[in-house]
Protein backbone atom coordinates (compact mmCIF):
# COMPACT_ATOMS: atom_id res chain seq x y z
CA UNK A 1 0.00 0.00 0.00
CA UNK A 2 1.19 3.69 -0.98
CA UNK A 3 2.53 5.12 2.21
CA UNK A 4 0.68 8.67 2.88
CA UNK A 5 1.50 11.72 4.96
CA UNK A 6 -1.49 11.88 7.68
CA UNK A 7 -2.11 14.90 10.34
CA UNK A 8 -4.37 13.68 13.37
CA UNK A 9 -6.06 16.43 15.51
CA UNK A 10 -6.06 15.54 18.75
CA UNK A 11 -3.99 12.98 21.07
CA UNK A 12 -6.82 11.57 22.88
CA UNK A 13 -6.92 7.92 22.70
CA UNK A 14 -9.03 8.52 19.51
CA UNK A 15 -6.06 10.41 18.07
CA UNK A 16 -3.42 7.75 19.58
CA UNK A 17 -5.37 5.09 17.88
CA UNK A 18 -5.66 6.31 14.74
CA UNK A 19 -1.96 7.46 14.46
CA UNK A 20 -1.15 3.37 15.83
CA UNK A 21 -2.71 2.28 13.08
CA UNK A 22 -1.74 3.85 10.39
CA UNK A 23 1.85 4.06 11.98
CA UNK A 24 1.82 -0.20 11.86
CA UNK A 25 0.50 0.07 8.10
CA UNK A 26 3.69 1.86 7.22
CA UNK A 27 1.76 5.69 7.23
CA UNK A 28 3.70 8.67 8.30
CA UNK A 29 2.00 10.22 10.90
CA UNK A 30 1.84 13.75 13.08
CA UNK A 31 -0.53 13.83 15.92
CA UNK A 32 -1.49 17.25 17.38
CA UNK A 33 -2.14 17.57 20.67
CA UNK A 34 -2.90 20.60 22.52
CA UNK A 35 -1.84 19.76 26.50
CA UNK A 36 2.03 19.22 27.67
CA UNK A 37 0.72 15.73 27.48
CA UNK A 38 -0.99 12.81 25.16
CA UNK A 39 -4.31 11.72 26.93
CA UNK A 40 -7.22 14.29 26.42
CA UNK A 41 -9.62 12.79 29.13
CA UNK A 42 -7.85 9.90 29.96
CA UNK A 43 -4.70 12.00 31.69
CA UNK A 44 -3.87 11.83 35.20
CA UNK A 45 -3.65 15.15 37.48
CA UNK A 46 -1.36 15.48 40.62
CA UNK A 47 -3.28 15.77 44.34
CA UNK A 48 -1.25 17.27 46.54
CA UNK A 49 -1.08 15.98 50.19
CA UNK A 50 0.28 17.65 53.13
CA UNK A 51 2.36 14.44 54.82
CA UNK A 52 4.29 14.80 58.19
CA UNK A 53 7.37 14.56 55.44
CA UNK A 54 6.31 17.80 53.33
CA UNK A 55 3.62 17.48 50.49
CA UNK A 56 3.48 14.31 48.52
CA UNK A 57 1.77 14.19 45.63
CA UNK A 58 -0.76 11.40 44.51
CA UNK A 59 -1.07 10.64 40.89
CA UNK A 60 -4.38 8.87 39.44
CA UNK A 61 -6.71 9.78 36.56
CA UNK A 62 -8.60 13.29 37.11
CA UNK A 63 -11.66 11.63 36.02
CA UNK A 64 -12.79 7.81 37.50
CA UNK A 65 -11.95 5.09 34.68
CA UNK A 66 -12.17 1.02 35.10
CA UNK A 67 -11.87 -1.81 32.35
CA UNK A 68 -14.10 -4.42 31.91
CA UNK A 69 -12.97 -8.00 30.93
CA UNK A 70 -15.49 -7.51 27.54
CA UNK A 71 -13.49 -4.52 26.80
CA UNK A 72 -11.89 -6.33 23.54
CA UNK A 73 -10.56 -3.09 21.90
CA UNK A 74 -9.18 -1.54 24.84
CA UNK A 75 -7.60 -4.98 25.87
CA UNK A 76 -5.94 -5.00 21.79
CA UNK A 77 -4.55 -1.68 22.11
CA UNK A 78 -3.14 -2.46 25.81
CA UNK A 79 -1.46 -5.41 24.39
CA UNK A 80 0.01 -3.76 21.47
CA UNK A 81 1.96 -0.97 23.98
CA UNK A 82 2.60 -4.05 25.90
CA UNK A 83 0.73 -2.99 29.61
CA UNK A 84 -1.55 -6.01 29.56
CA UNK A 85 0.31 -7.59 32.33
CA UNK A 86 -0.30 -4.93 34.35
CA UNK A 87 -4.21 -4.84 34.61
CA UNK A 88 -5.50 -6.23 37.67
CA UNK A 89 -9.34 -7.93 38.27
CA UNK A 90 -11.15 -6.74 40.80
CA UNK A 91 -14.94 -7.80 41.75
CA UNK A 92 -16.49 -5.50 43.11
CA UNK A 93 -19.77 -4.28 44.69
CA UNK A 94 -22.92 -1.59 44.07
CA UNK A 95 -24.54 0.21 46.39
CA UNK A 96 -27.80 2.13 46.33
CA UNK A 97 -28.27 5.45 48.55
CA UNK A 98 -31.91 5.50 49.32
CA UNK A 99 -34.18 7.31 51.28
CA UNK A 100 -30.70 7.64 53.72
CA UNK A 101 -29.70 5.14 53.82
CA UNK A 102 -26.51 2.82 51.76
CA UNK A 103 -28.24 -0.50 50.18
CA UNK A 104 -25.92 -3.14 48.57
CA UNK A 105 -27.22 -5.07 45.32
CA UNK A 106 -24.10 -6.63 44.14
CA UNK A 107 -26.31 -10.36 44.23
CA UNK A 108 -29.59 -11.73 43.65
CA UNK A 109 -30.37 -11.94 47.43
CA UNK A 110 -29.37 -8.52 47.89
CA UNK A 111 -31.87 -7.77 45.25
CA UNK A 112 -34.37 -9.74 46.23
CA UNK A 113 -34.15 -7.78 49.58
CA UNK A 114 -33.86 -4.08 47.95
CA UNK A 115 -36.40 -1.66 49.68
CA UNK A 116 -38.77 0.50 48.52
CA UNK A 117 -39.91 -1.78 45.18
CA UNK A 118 -42.44 -4.65 45.93
CA UNK A 119 -41.79 -8.24 44.59
CA UNK A 120 -44.01 -7.20 41.05
CA UNK A 121 -41.54 -4.38 40.86
CA UNK A 122 -38.83 -6.00 41.53
CA UNK A 123 -39.87 -8.85 38.98
CA UNK A 124 -40.08 -5.96 36.40
CA UNK A 125 -36.76 -4.68 36.88
CA UNK A 126 -35.39 -7.97 36.59
CA UNK A 127 -37.51 -8.31 33.38
CA UNK A 128 -36.36 -5.12 31.75
CA UNK A 129 -32.50 -5.73 32.45
CA UNK A 130 -33.55 -9.42 30.63
CA UNK A 131 -35.16 -8.32 27.89
CA UNK A 132 -32.63 -5.39 27.38
CA UNK A 133 -29.48 -8.30 27.10
CA UNK A 134 -31.39 -9.89 24.84
CA UNK A 135 -32.11 -7.21 22.21
CA UNK A 136 -29.70 -7.64 18.90
CA UNK A 137 -31.01 -5.14 17.06
CA UNK A 138 -30.70 -1.61 18.40
CA UNK A 139 -31.82 0.34 15.16
CA UNK A 140 -35.62 -0.14 16.29
CA UNK A 141 -34.84 1.36 19.73
CA UNK A 142 -33.44 4.26 18.49
CA UNK A 143 -37.38 5.18 17.37
CA UNK A 144 -38.62 4.44 20.59
CA UNK A 145 -38.50 7.42 23.53
CA UNK A 146 -35.94 6.04 26.27
CA UNK A 147 -38.70 6.70 29.13
CA UNK A 148 -41.56 4.74 26.89
CA UNK A 149 -39.65 1.65 26.61
CA UNK A 150 -38.97 1.65 30.26
CA UNK A 151 -42.64 2.28 31.56
CA UNK A 152 -43.43 -0.60 29.15
CA UNK A 153 -40.94 -2.85 30.65
CA UNK A 154 -40.96 -1.61 34.19
CA UNK A 155 -44.07 -0.03 34.98
CA UNK A 156 -44.65 3.35 36.82
CA UNK A 157 -43.62 2.56 40.49
CA UNK A 158 -40.12 0.98 39.08
CA UNK A 159 -39.84 3.50 36.72
CA UNK A 160 -39.98 6.62 38.94
CA UNK A 161 -38.45 5.33 42.11
CA UNK A 162 -35.54 3.75 40.21
CA UNK A 163 -34.79 4.69 36.42
CA UNK A 164 -36.10 8.01 37.12
CA UNK A 165 -33.63 9.75 38.94
CA UNK A 166 -30.48 7.22 37.72
CA UNK A 167 -31.67 8.63 34.11
CA UNK A 168 -31.84 12.64 35.50
CA UNK A 169 -28.66 12.16 37.47
CA UNK A 170 -26.53 10.59 34.29
CA UNK A 171 -28.62 12.51 31.76
CA UNK A 172 -30.04 15.21 33.38
CA UNK A 173 -32.66 16.84 31.45
CA UNK A 174 -31.91 15.32 28.27
CA UNK A 175 -33.40 11.59 29.24
CA UNK A 176 -36.61 13.23 27.85
CA UNK A 177 -34.66 13.51 24.16
CA UNK A 178 -33.22 10.33 24.42
CA UNK A 179 -34.41 7.01 22.75
CA UNK A 180 -34.13 3.73 24.39
CA UNK A 181 -30.71 2.61 22.76
CA UNK A 182 -29.08 4.13 25.88
CA UNK A 183 -30.15 2.03 28.10
CA UNK A 184 -29.99 -0.92 25.77
CA UNK A 185 -26.31 0.02 25.67
CA UNK A 186 -25.52 0.53 29.07
CA UNK A 187 -27.43 -2.77 30.19
CA UNK A 188 -25.80 -4.46 27.11
CA UNK A 189 -21.89 -3.33 28.44
CA UNK A 190 -22.83 -4.65 32.53
CA UNK A 191 -23.92 -8.13 30.72
CA UNK A 192 -21.44 -8.02 27.91
CA UNK A 193 -18.72 -9.95 29.74
CA UNK A 194 -21.64 -13.32 30.19
CA UNK A 195 -22.39 -12.43 26.73
CA UNK A 196 -19.19 -13.30 25.22
CA UNK A 197 -18.65 -16.28 27.09
CA UNK A 198 -16.84 -15.33 29.94
CA UNK A 199 -18.08 -16.39 33.78
CA UNK A 200 -18.66 -13.27 35.19
CA UNK A 201 -18.27 -9.60 34.82
CA UNK A 202 -14.67 -8.52 37.13
CA UNK A 203 -13.46 -4.36 36.68
CA UNK A 204 -9.70 -4.25 36.16
CA UNK A 205 -7.66 -1.16 36.45
CA UNK A 206 -3.51 -0.63 35.06
CA UNK A 207 -1.25 -0.39 37.51
CA UNK A 208 -0.50 3.13 38.06
CA UNK A 209 -3.80 4.16 36.31
CA UNK A 210 -4.18 5.50 32.80
CA UNK A 211 -0.32 7.50 33.10
CA UNK A 212 1.34 4.28 32.45
CA UNK A 213 -1.12 3.65 29.54
CA UNK A 214 -0.40 7.18 28.03
CA UNK A 215 3.59 6.65 28.93
CA UNK A 216 3.66 3.37 26.85
CA UNK A 217 1.27 4.48 24.06
CA UNK A 218 3.73 7.37 23.56
CA UNK A 219 6.75 5.45 23.84
CA UNK A 220 4.97 2.87 21.33
CA UNK A 221 4.34 5.59 18.84
CA UNK A 222 7.73 7.22 18.91
CA UNK A 223 9.53 4.08 18.51
CA UNK A 224 6.82 3.50 15.55
CA UNK A 225 8.03 6.68 13.76
CA UNK A 226 4.75 8.51 14.93
CA UNK A 227 5.74 12.48 15.45
CA UNK A 228 4.17 13.73 18.58
CA UNK A 229 3.47 17.51 18.82
CA UNK A 230 2.37 18.34 22.12
CA UNK A 231 1.57 22.12 23.42
CA UNK A 232 0.45 22.38 20.13
CA UNK A 233 -2.67 23.76 19.27
CA UNK A 234 -4.34 23.58 16.31
CA UNK A 235 -6.30 26.62 14.85
CA UNK A 236 -7.75 25.80 11.24
CA UNK A 237 -8.13 22.94 8.82
CA UNK A 238 -8.15 23.84 5.35
CA UNK A 239 -7.47 22.76 1.65
CA UNK A 240 -4.29 24.47 -0.01
CA UNK A 241 -3.24 25.59 -2.95
CA UNK A 242 -2.46 21.82 -4.88
CA UNK A 243 -5.78 20.85 -3.36
CA UNK A 244 -4.06 19.07 -0.10
CA UNK A 245 -5.53 19.56 3.83
CA UNK A 246 -3.58 22.09 5.39
CA UNK A 247 -3.26 22.15 9.64
CA UNK A 248 -2.46 25.51 10.43
CA UNK A 249 -1.54 26.23 14.02
CA UNK A 250 -2.16 29.02 16.52
CA UNK A 251 1.49 30.74 16.03
CA UNK A 252 0.22 30.72 12.16
CA UNK A 253 2.88 27.93 10.61
CA UNK A 254 1.05 25.41 8.27
CA UNK A 255 2.19 21.95 7.28
CA UNK A 256 0.47 20.33 4.19
CA UNK A 257 -0.60 16.72 4.33
CA UNK A 258 -2.14 13.90 2.09
CA UNK A 259 -4.84 13.03 4.44
CA UNK A 260 -6.41 14.87 7.80
CA UNK A 261 -8.54 13.35 10.78
CA UNK A 262 -10.19 15.19 13.37
CA UNK A 263 -10.95 13.95 16.35
CA UNK A 264 -12.42 17.02 18.85
CA UNK A 265 -15.90 16.98 19.19
CA UNK A 266 -18.73 17.78 16.66
CA UNK A 267 -18.91 21.56 17.27
CA UNK A 268 -15.52 22.20 18.17
CA UNK A 269 -14.19 20.47 14.81
CA UNK A 270 -16.86 22.59 12.85
CA UNK A 271 -15.27 25.27 13.55
CA UNK A 272 -11.67 24.59 12.76
CA UNK A 273 -12.50 22.91 9.49
CA UNK A 274 -12.92 26.00 6.79
CA UNK A 275 -15.25 25.26 3.73
CA UNK A 276 -17.13 22.95 5.08
CA UNK A 277 -21.43 22.93 3.40
CA UNK A 278 -23.59 24.75 5.61
CA UNK A 279 -25.22 21.18 5.51
CA UNK A 280 -22.24 19.52 6.94
CA UNK A 281 -21.87 22.56 9.86
CA UNK A 282 -24.96 22.66 11.06
CA UNK A 283 -25.60 18.67 11.40
CA UNK A 284 -22.14 18.90 13.63
CA UNK A 285 -23.65 21.99 15.65
CA UNK A 286 -26.55 19.49 16.08
CA UNK A 287 -24.77 16.89 17.75
CA UNK A 288 -25.83 17.26 21.49
CA UNK A 289 -22.95 16.75 23.99
CA UNK A 290 -22.76 16.30 27.87
CA UNK A 291 -20.24 17.79 30.35
CA UNK A 292 -19.05 16.50 33.52
CA UNK A 293 -18.20 18.45 36.81
CA UNK A 294 -15.81 15.77 39.01
CA UNK A 295 -14.85 16.20 42.61
CA UNK A 296 -12.05 14.13 43.57
CA UNK A 297 -11.51 13.54 46.94
CA UNK A 298 -8.54 11.98 49.01
CA UNK A 299 -9.82 10.59 52.29
CA UNK A 300 -8.05 9.28 55.42
CA UNK A 301 -10.65 6.10 55.13
CA UNK A 302 -12.81 4.52 52.86
CA UNK A 303 -16.52 5.37 53.27
CA UNK A 304 -17.98 2.28 52.05
CA UNK A 305 -17.02 -1.40 50.23
CA UNK A 306 -19.00 0.09 46.93
CA UNK A 307 -17.15 1.03 43.81
CA UNK A 308 -20.22 2.73 42.77
CA UNK A 309 -23.09 4.19 44.86
CA UNK A 310 -26.15 5.14 42.67
CA UNK A 311 -28.10 8.14 44.00
CA UNK A 312 -32.04 7.58 43.70
CA UNK A 313 -32.39 11.51 46.03
CA UNK A 314 -32.65 14.49 44.42
CA UNK A 315 -31.35 16.72 46.92
CA UNK A 316 -27.36 15.73 45.45
CA UNK A 317 -25.64 17.47 43.32
CA UNK A 318 -23.67 14.76 42.24
CA UNK A 319 -24.65 12.08 40.07
CA UNK A 320 -23.35 9.07 42.17
CA UNK A 321 -20.03 8.39 44.28
CA UNK A 322 -17.46 6.07 42.72
CA UNK A 323 -15.10 4.79 45.25
CA UNK A 324 -12.12 4.27 43.06
CA UNK A 325 -10.10 3.01 46.02
CA UNK A 326 -13.07 0.27 46.58
CA UNK A 327 -11.66 -0.96 43.01
CA UNK A 328 -7.77 0.15 43.21
CA UNK A 329 -5.34 -1.13 46.01
CA UNK A 330 -4.91 1.84 48.45
CA UNK A 331 -1.02 1.12 48.04
CA UNK A 332 -1.46 2.27 44.78
CA UNK A 333 -3.24 5.55 45.91
CA UNK A 334 -0.06 6.81 48.96
CA UNK A 335 -2.83 4.87 51.12
CA UNK A 336 -5.23 7.06 50.57
CA UNK A 337 -9.50 6.24 49.54
CA UNK A 338 -9.94 8.39 46.66
CA UNK A 339 -13.40 9.00 45.79
CA UNK A 340 -15.31 10.92 42.77
CA UNK A 341 -18.58 12.90 42.80
CA UNK A 342 -19.48 13.12 39.33
CA UNK A 343 -22.33 15.59 37.91
CA UNK A 344 -23.25 15.43 34.43
CA UNK A 345 -24.66 19.04 32.70
CA UNK A 346 -25.15 20.47 29.42
CA UNK A 347 -22.23 21.95 27.88
CA UNK A 348 -23.73 25.40 28.59
CA UNK A 349 -24.42 24.44 32.07
CA UNK A 350 -24.15 27.47 34.66
CA UNK A 351 -22.42 25.24 36.76
CA UNK A 352 -19.44 25.64 34.71
CA UNK A 353 -19.29 29.15 34.96
CA UNK A 354 -19.24 28.90 38.79
CA UNK A 355 -15.59 29.02 40.59
CA UNK A 356 -13.57 25.57 41.67
CA UNK A 357 -14.16 27.06 45.06
CA UNK A 358 -18.25 27.43 45.05
CA UNK A 359 -17.77 23.82 43.30
CA UNK A 360 -16.24 22.73 46.09
CA UNK A 361 -18.08 23.92 48.98
CA UNK A 362 -21.22 23.06 47.33
CA UNK A 363 -20.51 19.00 46.51
CA UNK A 364 -18.36 18.48 50.01
CA UNK A 365 -20.97 20.21 52.20
CA UNK A 366 -23.57 17.44 50.69
CA UNK A 367 -20.54 14.76 50.11
CA UNK A 368 -20.98 15.51 54.58
CA UNK A 369 -24.70 15.19 54.55
CA UNK A 370 -24.43 11.56 52.91
CA UNK A 371 -21.63 10.21 54.83
CA UNK A 372 -22.52 12.37 58.57
CA UNK A 373 -19.63 11.24 60.35
CA UNK A 374 -17.20 12.95 57.94
CA UNK A 375 -15.23 15.88 59.15
CA UNK A 376 -12.57 17.97 57.45
CA UNK A 377 -9.83 16.25 58.90
CA UNK A 378 -10.89 13.00 56.90
CA UNK A 379 -10.74 15.38 53.58
CA UNK A 380 -6.59 15.03 52.67
CA UNK A 381 -6.95 16.59 49.20
CA UNK A 382 -10.38 17.83 47.42
CA UNK A 383 -10.07 18.93 43.50
CA UNK A 384 -12.64 19.54 40.56
CA UNK A 385 -12.30 18.84 36.80
CA UNK A 386 -14.03 19.73 34.37
CA UNK A 387 -14.86 18.53 30.48
CA UNK A 388 -17.55 20.10 28.57
CA UNK A 389 -17.78 17.64 25.75
CA UNK A 390 -18.09 14.12 27.26
CA UNK A 391 -20.98 12.30 26.29
CA UNK A 392 -23.56 12.64 23.28
CA UNK A 393 -26.91 12.68 23.96
CA UNK A 394 -28.62 9.84 21.58
CA UNK A 395 -31.86 11.55 20.03
CA UNK A 396 -34.28 9.68 18.39
CA UNK A 397 -32.90 8.40 15.30
CA UNK A 398 -29.19 9.41 16.22
CA UNK A 399 -27.51 7.27 13.29
CA UNK A 400 -29.70 8.99 10.65
CA UNK A 401 -28.97 12.56 11.92
CA UNK A 402 -25.12 12.56 12.34
CA UNK A 403 -22.81 13.41 9.81
CA UNK A 404 -20.78 11.51 7.87
CA UNK A 405 -16.98 10.94 8.33
CA UNK A 406 -15.77 12.23 5.12
CA UNK A 407 -16.33 15.78 4.85
CA UNK A 408 -17.04 17.55 1.80
CA UNK A 409 -13.00 19.24 2.00
CA UNK A 410 -10.88 17.04 0.10
CA UNK A 411 -9.14 14.26 2.47
CA UNK A 412 -10.34 15.97 5.72
CA UNK A 413 -12.47 13.46 7.74
CA UNK A 414 -14.12 14.19 11.37
CA UNK A 415 -14.09 11.52 13.36
CA UNK A 416 -14.76 11.37 17.25
CA UNK A 417 -16.94 9.65 19.66
CA UNK A 418 -20.13 11.22 18.82
CA UNK A 419 -19.83 7.96 16.19
CA UNK A 420 -20.72 5.53 18.40
CA UNK A 421 -24.21 4.82 17.83
CA UNK A 422 -25.01 1.95 19.69
CA UNK A 423 -22.83 1.93 22.55
CA UNK A 424 -22.04 3.96 25.91
CA UNK A 425 -19.25 6.66 26.17
CA UNK A 426 -16.11 4.44 27.24
CA UNK A 427 -12.48 3.74 25.70
CA UNK A 428 -13.11 0.55 24.61
CA UNK A 429 -15.81 2.01 22.22
CA UNK A 430 -13.75 4.84 21.50
CA UNK A 431 -11.08 2.91 20.33
CA UNK A 432 -13.56 0.40 18.57
CA UNK A 433 -14.70 3.58 16.63
CA UNK A 434 -11.13 4.67 15.53
CA UNK A 435 -10.57 1.42 13.93
CA UNK A 436 -13.55 0.84 12.38
CA UNK A 437 -13.85 4.17 10.89
CA UNK A 438 -10.17 3.89 10.16
CA UNK A 439 -11.03 0.50 8.12
CA UNK A 440 -13.67 2.51 6.18
CA UNK A 441 -11.41 5.60 5.27
CA UNK A 442 -8.54 3.49 4.03
CA UNK A 443 -11.13 1.42 1.82
CA UNK A 444 -11.87 4.78 0.12
C1 LIG B 1 -16.01 11.36 34.09
C2 LIG B 1 -15.61 10.34 33.07
C3 LIG B 1 -15.62 8.99 33.39
C4 LIG B 1 -15.25 8.03 32.46
N1 LIG B 1 -15.24 6.72 32.84
C5 LIG B 1 -14.80 5.79 31.96
C6 LIG B 1 -14.64 4.43 32.37
O1 LIG B 1 -14.88 4.06 33.53
N2 LIG B 1 -14.19 3.53 31.45
C7 LIG B 1 -13.90 3.88 30.17
O2 LIG B 1 -13.49 3.01 29.39
N3 LIG B 1 -14.05 5.17 29.75
C8 LIG B 1 -14.49 6.13 30.60
N4 LIG B 1 -14.59 7.44 30.19
C9 LIG B 1 -14.51 7.75 28.75
C10 LIG B 1 -13.12 7.98 28.18
O3 LIG B 1 -12.40 8.89 28.96
C11 LIG B 1 -13.30 8.48 26.74
O4 LIG B 1 -14.03 7.52 26.01
C12 LIG B 1 -12.00 8.74 25.96
O5 LIG B 1 -11.02 9.32 26.77
C13 LIG B 1 -12.31 9.64 24.74
O6 LIG B 1 -11.11 9.91 24.03
P1 LIG B 1 -11.09 10.93 22.78
O7 LIG B 1 -9.74 10.85 22.19
O8 LIG B 1 -12.23 10.66 21.89
O9 LIG B 1 -11.36 12.37 23.38
P2 LIG B 1 -10.42 13.33 24.27
O10 LIG B 1 -9.76 12.54 25.32
O11 LIG B 1 -11.28 14.49 24.66
O12 LIG B 1 -9.28 13.81 23.24
C14 LIG B 1 -9.34 14.95 22.46
C15 LIG B 1 -7.96 15.63 22.55
O13 LIG B 1 -7.90 16.75 21.64
C16 LIG B 1 -7.14 17.76 22.25
N5 LIG B 1 -7.47 19.05 21.58
C17 LIG B 1 -8.59 19.79 21.72
N6 LIG B 1 -8.55 20.87 20.92
C18 LIG B 1 -7.37 20.82 20.25
C19 LIG B 1 -6.75 21.64 19.26
N7 LIG B 1 -7.36 22.73 18.77
N8 LIG B 1 -5.53 21.28 18.79
C20 LIG B 1 -4.91 20.15 19.24
N9 LIG B 1 -5.46 19.33 20.18
C21 LIG B 1 -6.68 19.65 20.67
C22 LIG B 1 -7.56 17.70 23.70
O14 LIG B 1 -6.60 18.32 24.55
C23 LIG B 1 -7.66 16.18 23.93
O15 LIG B 1 -6.45 15.65 24.39
C24 LIG B 1 -14.92 8.41 31.12
C25 LIG B 1 -14.90 9.79 30.79
C26 LIG B 1 -15.23 10.73 31.75
C27 LIG B 1 -15.17 12.19 31.39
Amino acid sequence: MESKKWGIVGGGMMGMTLAHRLAQQGHKVTVYESAPELGGLVSPWKMPVQTADGIKDIEWDKFYHVILLSDFYTRGILKDIDVDDKIEWVETKTGFYIEGKLHSMSDTVEFLKFPTLNLIDKFRLGLTILVASRIKDWKKLEKIPLTDWLKKWSGANTYNKIWLPLLRAKLGDSYQRTSAVFIWATIQRLYGARRSGLKKEMFGFVKGGYKTVIESFTNTLLTEGVTVRTNTTVKEVKTGADNKPLIQLIDDSVESFDEVIVTLPSSVSARLCTGLSPNEVKRLNEVEYLGVICVAVLLDRSISDFYITNITDSRFPFTGVIEMSALVNKDYLGGYALVYLPKYVVSDDPLFDQSDEEIRNYFISNFKNMYPWLTDSNLKFVGVAKAKHVITVARLNYSELLPDIRTSVPNVYIVNTSHIKDGTLNVNETVKVAETKLEEILKG
